[in-house]
């Protein structure tokens, strides 16, 4: 993998959605077949370390990666939801963003006890998101075996608020 080039496609835009964040864009990423290809196969080959059955992606971003690994692995795909978007009976966990804060939600039914599950976004800022994620696979019995993100911003010390789970990530901005 070309990390350099690859870091190159991910986009710095200053002050979006809000004033004092620095948003990494990672659509130049996934628009380039070569790099995004690269991604996919190197977070399935990194996660085939710790085997799992299911692949959770969180929303929105998380899930173009979640589902292309998942493929890749030959593992089941599990949503995790913002509010009101999942049909059936739900479990909700609210959490504190780096812009603001909201819930997550997942199906009920999406995992069930002792399942292994690896959960997967594009950044890890705060890791608030992240730890609901992980909340709420852990409220339904299920074991994290990892989190996995294409960025990582290591200032905002998420990976921290991640312990003791194992965390990885592809690209770290210090
Ligand atoms: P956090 O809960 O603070 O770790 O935020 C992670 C979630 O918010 C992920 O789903 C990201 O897509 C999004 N996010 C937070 N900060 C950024 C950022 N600086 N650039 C791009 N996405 C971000």
């Amino acid at each position: 993998m070309n990390s350099e080039k690859h870091r190159a496609l991910i986009r710095d835009i200053p002050d979006f959605p809000k004033l004092g964040i620095l948003f990494k864009d990672i659509t130049p990423l996934l628009q380039n077949s070569e790099a995004f290809r690269d991604v996919v196969e190197t977070l399935a080959r990194d996660m085939s370390r710790h085997p799992v059955e299911m692949i959770v992606g969180i929303e929105s971003r998380g899930f173009l990666l979640a589902s292309a690994v998942a493929y890749v692995l030959g593992c089941g795909l599990c949503l995790v939801r913002k509010p009101g978007k999942l049909p059936y009976k739900s479990l909700s966990q609210s959490y504190d963003l780096e812009y603001g804060s909201n819930s997550l939600e997942i199906h009920a039914d999406a995992l069930t006890e002792g399942q292994k599950v690896s959960i997967i976004d594009d950044v890890l800022a705060t890791g608030g998101t992240a730890l609901a994620a992980a909340s709420l696979c852990e409220k339904l019995g299920a074991q994290v075996q990892s989190l996995v993100f294409m960025v990582e911003l290591d200032f905002l010390n998420g990976r921290e608020r991640l312990q003791p789970r194992l965390v990885h990530s592809l690209y770290r901005y210090s």
